[in-house]
C-alpha cells in the first residue's frame, strides 16, 4: 500500500514533531486533537520550527509554505478516514489510547495501518484492544522529532510483515534510521538508558564520586553528550523512578529496583529542572 496521507493523533510535542517531519519530506498530513486550541498550538509550533531552519538556512521561506500548506489541523477524527497510515501521539495514559483505538476502529477503512508512538506500554496489549492487532504497530519516535534520526518499530506479537515493512518503508521516507524491536517494556533505548541513569544514582549514594565526576566520567570515557545524572535533572526524577518501578515489577527481577536516593530525592519534590532542583540547583 502506498502512503500519501499520515493521521496523526494528539497535536502536543510529539504529534507536531511527527507532522512536521512527514510534511517536510512531501507527505499530506491531518493532525487531530481534542480542542481548536491545541491544534492552533500544534499548528504555531510546527511554523515556528520551520522559521529556526529558515534562520539556520536550511530551509526556503517556500518550502516552509510547502510543507505547511500540507498539514491540515481538526477536532474531527473523521478527517481521519482519507489516511494510510494513522499514528497515535496523545497523552501517556493506557485508558485514553485504549479509548482513542477503539474510536479509530470504527472510523479506518480495515486497511489502514495504525501506529503508537507510546513510550511505555506494551503494543501488544493496545493491539490486542483493537480490531487490526496485525495492522498495528509501535512507532517511538525521538523529542525533538525533527531532530533525532531514531525509530524504534516495535513489533507486537501480533503485527504482520506486511505492517512492519510499510512503517519501517515509512521511517526511511521521513529521514529516519529505524531499529526494529520486539515489544518489552522500555524496547531498547529506555531499558538501557534508564537503568544507567540508576546505577549513576547508586554510585552517588555510595559516595564513589561526586555528582560532577559521575557526569564528565561518562561524558569524557563514553563520549555521551550529557551526563547521566544531568540527564536524569532534564528527564525528571519522578519519570526515571516510575520508568524503574515499570521494569521492576514486569520483569519481576531485583536487577531493576530503583536506587533509595532517587526514591528519596522524589519524595523532595526533587525531580529536577523542572521544580529548580534534582541533582543539579537550577
Ligand atoms: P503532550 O502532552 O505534549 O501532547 C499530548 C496531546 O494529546 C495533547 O495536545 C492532548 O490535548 C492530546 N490529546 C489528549 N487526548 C486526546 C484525544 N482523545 N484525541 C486527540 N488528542 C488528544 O505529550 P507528548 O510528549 O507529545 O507525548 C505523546 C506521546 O508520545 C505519549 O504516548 C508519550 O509517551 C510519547 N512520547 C513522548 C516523548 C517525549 O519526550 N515527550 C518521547 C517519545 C514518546
Amino acid at each position: 500500500m502506498s502512503i500519501q496521507t499520515v493521521g496523526v493523533v494528539g497535536a502536543g510535542t510529539m504529534g507536531n514533531g511527527i507532522a512536521q517531519a512527514c510534511a517536510v519530506v512531501g507527505i499530506d498530513v491531518v493532525m487531530v486533537d481534542i480542542s481548536e486550541q491545541a491544534v492552533a498550538k500544534g499548528l504555531a509550533t510546527v511554523a515556528g520550527s520551520l522559521d529556526r531552519l529558515i534562520k539556520k538556512e536550511k530551509m526556503t521561506e517556500a518550502e516552509k509554505a510547502a510543507a505547511l500548506s500540507r498539514i491540515r489541523g481538526s477536532t474531527d477524527y473523521g478527517a481521519l478516514t482519507g489516511a494510510q497510515l494513522v499514528i497515535e501521539a496523545a497523552t501517556e495514559n493506557e485508558a485514553l489510547k485504549v479509548k482513542i483505538l477503539q474510536q479509530l476502529d470504527g472510523l479506518l477503512p480495515a486497511e489502514t495501518l495504525v501506529a503508537t508512538n507510546t513510550s511505555s506500554i506494551s503494543i501488544t496489549k493496545l493491539a490486542a484492544a483493537t480490531k487490526r492487532a496485525d495492522r498495528f504497530i509501535g512507532m517511538h519516535f525521538f523529542n525533538p522529532v525533527p531532530m533525532m534520526a531514531l525509530v524504534e518499530i516495535i513489533r507486537g506479537l501480533q503485527t504482520s510483515d506486511a505492517t512492519h515493512d510499510a512503517v519501517k518503508a515509512m521511517a526511511l521516507r521521513l529521514g529516519k534510521q529505524p531499529i526494529t524491536v520486539k515489544n518489552a517494556p522500555g524496547f531498547v533505548v529506555n531499558r538501557i538508558l534508564v537503568p544507567m541513569i540508576n546505577e549513576a544514582f547508586f554510585v552517588l549514594a555510595e559516595g564513589l564520586a561526586t555528582p560532577e565526576e559521575i557526569d564528565a566520567g561518562m561524558k569524557l570515557g563514553c563520549n555521551h553528550p550529557i551526563g547521566p545524572l544531568a540527564l536524569a535533572d532534564m528527564v525528571g526524577l519522578d519519570v526515571c523512578l516510575a520508568v524503574m518501578n515499570v521494569y521492576f515489577e514486569e520483569f519481576a527481577d531485583s536487577k531493576y529496583r530503583p536506587c533509595p536516593l532517587l526514591k528519596e530525592m522524589v519524595a523532595a519534590g526533587w525531580l529536577g529542572r523542572k521544580t529548580g532542583r534534582g541533582v543539579y540547583t537550577y
